[in-house]
């Protein structure tokens, strides 16, 4: 076997350029996001939307809440439109989108409304417990915060994946056989691998492991079934698998409850601090004034943002151990390196992204970083043994 590292393939000025567009979008939704909340408390605009929303509700409390998130909703998704539009144009541009603009919008919708359910549902939650509880909301918040999360967890294979994606259970037995015997190996049971319509929508190819028992599964893009070769899936389920049996989503749950539990906390001193000094003579000083609602959104934000790179980082972490999983099971690192470089191709990804940009914004190591690893480590087995 040739065990001469590959260089690193230089990434063409497209794809460099389509990453660097996708990051800007990001950060640029990101800061109208922020700049919204800055805006509507600042200026007491969240007060008077609070007022018509009464006004509309006919001064009735929960319904009031659902106006008021039904109007912040509909402004975000107004301010943030264009971006989204033009980024389904790059999609289009660089060939890796296969929507027509009508399927496009419906998904939009769907989105919207979806998200529409979640924040009334979760708003509506988060008031009533501070009208009943209004010292010791932010703890009975982020229980029921948790208990909902692994809920969600749950369902998403099953509930919310089909409203976007058709998955059907993976029609063909020389995979499934090698799946199983994979995981026999590793004395556990993946309950089921689904076949993810992807086509439909998107040239690109991906995998992944979703739900919590029994939705545990893991899910395979027809995009990668149909181009990539039996050795290369096995690969890819083998990683998936690693996931699986080093307990990633378990430990993405617990790092998730952890820090809602200091969001939360945090969120409560923020708004009592803000409160009793006045920074926006528009709010009420009672913690249920909903009118807050862009406080408690924006001290999310701030902490979402500053713990991205940790949160980054753990992730990276967890994908070297799936990783170096999958190359301990499958017979050589070859098919998980042709794999690696299929993926890259077709998903228009930057094999080496400045360091800055992997530490910061990528959820994996890099393409280059991934392949040279799976090379090194089989150099070394070949030496040791
Ligand atoms: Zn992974």
């Amino acid at each position: 076997m040739d065990t001469t590292p590959t260089p690193p393939m230089a990434d063409t000025p497209e794809a460099r350029r389509y990453n660097r567009i996708k990051r800007w979008l990001g950060m640029a939704d990101a800061v109208i996001g922020f700049l919204l909340l800055v805006v509507l408390l600042v200026t007491g605009w969240t007060a008077r939307l609070r007022d018509w929303s009464y006004h509309l509700g006919g001064q009735h409390y929960f319904l009031a809440i659902f106006l008021y998130v039904l109007m912040f909703s509909l402004i975000m998704k107004a301010l943030g439109a264009p971006l989204d539009f033009y980024a389904y144009r790059v999609e289009r541009q660089y060939d890796l989108s296969n929507q027509k603009l009508r399927a496009w919008l419906w998904d939009q919708l769907k989105g919207f409304v979806l998200g529409l359910v979640f924040s009334v549902v979760f708003v509506g939650l988060i008031y009533g417990i501070i009208r009943i509880a209004p010292q010791r909301w932010w703890i009975i918040a982020w229980a029921v915060f948790v208990g909902l999360f692994l809920l969600l967890v749950q369902l998403a294979p099953v509930l919310l994946f089909p409203i976007f994606y058709k998955i059907d259970p993976l029609n063909n037995d020389e995979l499934r056989e090698r799946l199983t015997r994979l995981g026999e190996r590793a004395g556990t049971r993946v309950r089921g691998v689904y076949e993810w319509k992807l086509s439909e929508k998107s040239k690109k190819a991906n995998a992944a492991l979703m739900g919590m028992g029994r939705t545990r599964r893991i899910i395979l893009a027809d995009t990668l079934l149909q181009n990539y070769t039996d050795d290369e899936i096995e690969a890819v389920l083998a990683h998936e698998l690693g996931h699986h049996v080093r307990r990633h989503i378990l430990v993405g749950i617990l790092m998730q409850v952890g820090i809602t539990f200091f969001g939360f906390w945090l969120t409560n001193q923020v708004l009592r601090y803000a409160l009793a000094r006045d920074w926006f003579p528009s709010l009420d000083p009672r913690l249920y004034d909903f009118a807050n609602l862009p406080l408690i959104i924006l001290v999310a934000t701030v902490l979402g943002f500053l713990l991205m790179p940790a949160m980054n980082a753990l992730s990276r972490r967890h994908e070297r151990e799936a990783d170096l999983y999958a190359w301990e099971n499958i017979p050589t690192v070859g098919p998980f390196v042709s794999a690696m470089q299929k993926l890259a191709e077709q998903n228009f990804e930057e094999r080496t992204p400045s360091r800055f940009v992997e530490w910061f914004f990528e959820s994996h190591p890099s393409i280059h970083h991934r392949i040279a690893a799976a090379e090194a480590w089989a150099r070394n087995r070949q030496s040791a043994g």
